[in-house]
């Protein structure tokens, strides 16, 4: 027999399977197949050990599905598929993507290309499948063309991402094509798929290696050819936030829907975005390809940290750095896009975009987006057109901090990029430091910091944050004095130290009286220590004030909008100290606050009592404007 010496073929290796399942000998089989004995044992014991059962279905699954196909045997369906991505996701998935979908994903190969780790976003509108899309059509699309790529499938659990795993392990073994749902096939965005992976591109699973390597948290496809499956090194792995520790590295990282509702408290919020960092970017190879997709879902959300992301600039020069540079590349696709649109809205005939204005008139139809934002503009916009949202009437506008132009004006921003928490601004050192102290006996106490500094040019004030606390307190913890060691201890005499380190002494502390008169005034320790530090507490009264159209809560606004809060913006993935996070939870509150409307507004009443106090603490300081004609670069930089 001329079969003799060669390897075995799969149509043998299924025959020997069903053979053996039938219940032949080792010799009856080399007798039928005019194999040696030899040749059928050693095939049979390269399976695992003990293979039955399960075992010899995966074995037979294999042998069936046949061996993968190296490019060259390819059917000219399966190289139109590659060449295709909505081809590839109508044969294998019976999915219909969207034009918009090819377009993003146009873009992530152009970065998957770049010989650097790159970062994108991509958000886009709910409902437009694009877990599907991202979680098993694409990872598959990329591994039947790269057998030995690795990736990762992360989301916000482990739970979750498993499931994303299963189900794209499952097309590589799959041997019906896909069905959906008749509901959608009537609506016109599925159709049944023509063929399965295998049958295009031979077998996945590996003929053997036991189950370790097709897990639900992980698996290794089978590689071309003879080259051996590196068990160590799976294709595909499944990645929580949570989890604690990867060993590999991967090419390309996908994570969809890294977001919860639940993240409610600030500290929970940061817990996540430190575990995005360590187990999503920092397991990239140095070519790696990180792609975070989902759509927005609150104005502090994953993606909204990653958008801003600084990149440090390629040159070596560390002095001069330029955070200008985005980390993140940044794609979205809105539900609705404005600026193409012409009113051609029926569902059933609307073309999707680029050619019509809607992203995806089957899915997401414009009945449905016009209901949602009739009830909420600012949800509307955040959740279906993927921008950051501003309420109407409130009192601080995304864009008046962020910097840039609409309709009513051009605004310089108020972030300082390269200013870290405790850092004065550079070149103004005679400011007036002052604290404020919004006091609640029950709930969180805010804390704030500012340096005012009067330029002396056009009556130009600026308001340096230079630290913000938000934390639930006893007043203890805030003042108090040790008897024993005659120390006072706290918060307020650790900042207060702090400030005449930095050389800029703290000269007024701001208190709200009605809480505050309870202890910061009754006590000969309050009176002695403000003796030490040569400063005054100031009560306040908020009352009717706060309402007031020219000295209530409502001024800020105009502060942010013409750039003179100055908030400390110094990114933490390039050495800042949380900066960014202190200075958001005080824009988040002066984002949602509107006269009349209970929100949490303990951060935006602290900066409103220095606001509101300022006249009188100006007069009483000397302040010895620093006079110059320029603003620093560095301001102008951040604008
Ligand atoms: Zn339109």
């Amino acid at each position: 027999m001329a079969k003799r010496g060669h390897p075995l073929q799969p149509e043998e290796k299924q025959r020997i399977i069903k053979l053996i399942e039938a219940g032949y000998t080792q010799t009856a089989i080399a007798e039928r197949l005019g194999r040696s004995r030899p040749t059928i044992s050693s095939y049979l014991s390269g399976l695992p050990p003990g293979t039955t059962g399960k075992g010899i279905r995966q074995a037979k699954d294999a042998a069936e599905a046949g061996a993968p196909k190296e490019e060259a045997k390819w059917s000219p369906e399966a190289r139109k598929a590659i060449e295709d991505i909505a081809y590839f996701a109508r044969r294998y998935y019976g999915c219909i993507i969207m034009p918009f979908q090819e377009e993003g994903l146009a873009k992530i190969m152009e970065l998957l290309d770049t010989p650097q780790r790159e970062y994108v976003v991509i958000n886009q509108a709910p409902g437009t499948g694009k877990s599907m899309f991202f979680t098993r059509i694409v990872p598959a699309w990329l591994t039947v063309q790269r057998r030995d790529i690795r990736g990762m499938i992360g989301s916000i659990s482990q739970g979750m991402a498993t499931r994303y795993l299963e189900a794209l392990r499952n097309d590589f073994t799959r041997r019906q094509p896909i069905q959906p749902s008749s509901s959608d096939i009537a609506a016109g965005i599925s159709v049944d798929a023509e063929a399965c992976l295998v049958d295009d591109f031979g077998r996945f699973r590996p003929e053997a290696g036991g189950e370790d390597s097709w897990t639900q948290r992980g698996f290794t496809v089978a590689q071309l050819g003879r080259r051996p499956t590196p068990h160590k090194e799976q294709t595909w792995i499944a990645v929580g936030a949570e989890t604690e520790y990867i060993g590999t590295r991967v090419d390309i990282a996908i994570w969809d829907d890294a977001w919860s509702d639940s993240f409610t408290t600030v500290e929970s919020k940061q817990r996540f975005y430190r575990s995005f960092d360590m187990v999503a970017e920092r397991r990239l190879e140095p070519h790696g390809l990180l792609v975070l997709q989902g759509q927005r879902m609150a104005s502090d959300d994953i993606y909204r940290y990653c958008l801003d992301k600084r990149a440090p600039a390629d040159d070596d020069d560390d002095d001069d750095l330029v955070l200008t540079g985005q980390m993140y590349h940044h794609i979205k696709f809105p539900a609705h896009f404005d600026d193409r649109c012409e009113g051609k809205h029926d569902k059933r005939i609307a073309k999707p975009y680029p050619d019509g204005c809607l992203l995806y008139p089957k899915r997401v139809p414009w009945s449905d987006l016009r209901m949602i934002r009739d009830k909420s503009m600012a949800e509307y916009q955040l959740l279906y057109q993927q921008e950051d949202a501003d309420l109407d009437d409130c009192l601080v506008k995304e864009i008046w901090v962020k910097g840039g132009e609409d309709a009513d004006g051009s605004y310089p921003g108020c972030w300082d990029w390269r200013r870290d928490l405790c850092q004065l601004p550079e070149g103004l050192n005679r400011g007036l430091s002052v604290c404020s102290v919004d006091v609640s006996p029950t709930q969180y106490w805010a804390v704030q910091w500012w340096y005012i500094v009067d330029t002396g040019v056009g009556n130009v004030r600026y308001r340096y944050l230079l630290d913000l606390e938000g934390v639930k307190m006893q007043s203890g913890q805030f003042l108090d004095y040790d008897t024993r060691t005659r120390t006072h201890t706290g918060l307020a005499e650790e900042w207060m130290a702090r400030s005449h380190k930095l050389g800029c002494p703290i000269r007024y502390w701001v208190a709200e009286i009605n809480a505050a008169q309870r202890f910061l005034f009754q006590y000969q320790h309050v009176r002695e220590w403000q003796a030490k530090w040569n400063c005054q507490i100031l009560p306040h009264t908020t009352g009717r004030n706060k309402s007031d159209p020219e000295l209530g809560v409502g001024q800020l606004g105009k502060l942010y909008r013409n750039g003179l809060v100055r908030l400390p913006g110094l990114p933490q993935n390039v050495g800042g100290n949380a900066a960014r996070w202190k200075s958001l939870r005080l824009v988040d509150e002066g984002k949602k606050w509107r006269p009349g409307v209970k929100t949490r507004d303990d951060q935006i009443l602290a900066q409103w009592f220095v606001e509101f106090n300022l006249p009188k603490m100006m007069t009483g300081q000397q302040a010895v404007p620093a006079v110059r004609d320029d603003i620093p670069s560095w301001v102008q930089a951040s604008a």
